[in-house]
């Protein structure tokens, strides 16, 4: 295992222009000329490695994101595509075949559920959701035809912590792959260094942190991100979810300042987690002792970059959620919207938006319940006043007294 220095890596790596630019140029080309026309046929047949072909299969600006990004994951290789779906739809797509078997997370982002749940059946690939936290139950789960164990290092909404070293122990010893989701916790967490095989982002988060466009990434070995863009047989480049050159160019130049905001993420949301459960309310903070997996986080966290922006306040029901979430957009103080990783803070009732693809029956049996705010905390300079804004939101709509 490479020796890991995640936040050092994102400055340390180099890549300049082609006068000498301090920020690479952009390859803005779908294909690519060859001298010889038996190069071409070469690199078609798997014969010859290194050429660009075409900007589907690969291109220089995908490439140096890519390679940044594998190198802040501490894997041998990564591939971009155009969203996190992308990423992961490709991902298990490669891993599966008809007739196989995935056990994953049940708290995990509605829209890879509503992939495993409702379109990888249509293959004859079935999914067993289950409580990642419990090892148990993730033992009895798998079966002879069980092809990846998958989860997310932090999970959307309930903020879980999954205990990657215990689950890629059982991973390996079953001979499946371990797929984690580590959205919500770029640097904090190194799951390939904890024992995962596959990592994945989507950019559209913290990692671009411009809510701007939309992206993902595949971290993994360079055999896996090989087989994926194989010419024949790989789905990231059968399926074609590519992400464009111009795009990549500028998450590439917004990764440089990660590290940074990751901290000051963090720093406020543990500020505001703090604040909110001295008020007596009811809050899921990985940052706080009373969070079920704080001293799990604890033991395998990066620490210099704090517990996450990721914060859940629960205010009993869903009008009271309603409420005070206008109420703070009027102020200000962030916005009514989806996503993450934002400047400013974001909040959402999970239960209804990002989570709405997971049955009722399934969001309680999980512990998601109708008056959570899932808050993503902004970058904001004074999050003292902030957070004094937030308390007279929270007053004006009752939920405080
Ligand atoms: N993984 C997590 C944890 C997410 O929150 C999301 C989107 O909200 C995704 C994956 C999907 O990413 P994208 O919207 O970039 O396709």
């Amino acid at each position: 295992m490479k020796k890991h220095k995640p936040a050092d890596t994102i400055q340390d790596i180099q890549y300049f222009g082609e006068y000498g630019g301090v920020n690479p140029s952009i390859a803005d080309s779908s294909t690519f000329t060859y001298l010889a026309g038996k190069t071409m046929e070469m690199v078609f047949g798997g014969e010859r490695e290194g050429c660009y072909l075409y900007s589907r299969h690969m291109n220089p600006s995908t490439g140096y994101l890519a390679e940044a990004i594998a190198n802040m994951e501490n894997t041998d290789a990564a591939h971009v595509s155009a969203s996190g779906m992308g990423s992961i739809s490709s991902t298990i797509m490669q891993l599966c075949k008809s007739g196989d078997h995935i056990v994953s997370s049940r708290t995990i982002y509605g829209g890879t559920y509503a992939f495993m749940k409702n379109f990888l059946p249509r293959l004859n690939i079935s999914t067993s959701f289950v409580d990642t936290t419990n090892l148990d139950t993730v033992k009895s789960a798998i079966c002879d035809d069980t092809k990846i164990l998958y989860c997310e290092t932090m999970s959307n909404p309930l903020l879980e912590i999954s205990d990657i070293k215990k689950l890629a122990e059982i991973a390996h010893e079953n001979n499946l792959k371990l797929v984690v989701d580590n959205t919500f916790t770029p640097l904090i967490f190194s799951p390939a260094n904890l024992g995962a095989d596959i990592v994945i982002h989507s950019l559209t988060k913290f990692i671009n942190g411009a809510s701007d466009t939309v992206g993902g990434v595949i971290c993994s070995s360079k055999e896996f991100v090989g087989e994926l863009i194989d010419v024949n047989e790989g789905a990231a480049m059968l399926f074609g979810p590519t992400m464009d050159a111009i795009r990549a160019n500028g998450i590439l130049k917004n990764l440089r300042t990660l590290p940074i905001r990751i901290k000051q993420h963090s720093r406020n949301a543990l500020l505001l987690a703090n604040k909110f459960k001295e008020l007596g309310l009811k809050v899921h903070y990985p940052g706080l002792e009373s969070h079920p997996q704080h001293e799990l986080m604890k033991k395998s966290m990066n620490t210099e970059f704090g517990f996450g922006g990721m914060l859940v306040l629960d205010v009993s029901s869903m009008k009271n959620a309603y409420q005070v979430m206008e109420e703070m957009q009027n102020k200000n103080i962030g916005y009514l919207a989806v996503s993450l990783g934002f400047y400013k803070t974001l909040f959402s009732a999970p239960g209804a938006s990002t989570s709405s693809e997971i049955p009722q029956e399934e969001q309680d049996e999980m512990g998601i319940s109708e008056g959570m705010i899932r808050m993503s905390i902004g970058l904001d300079n004074d999050i003292e006043r902030t957070f004094q804004k937030m308390k007279k939101c929270l007053i004006k709509t009752n939920i405080l007294k």
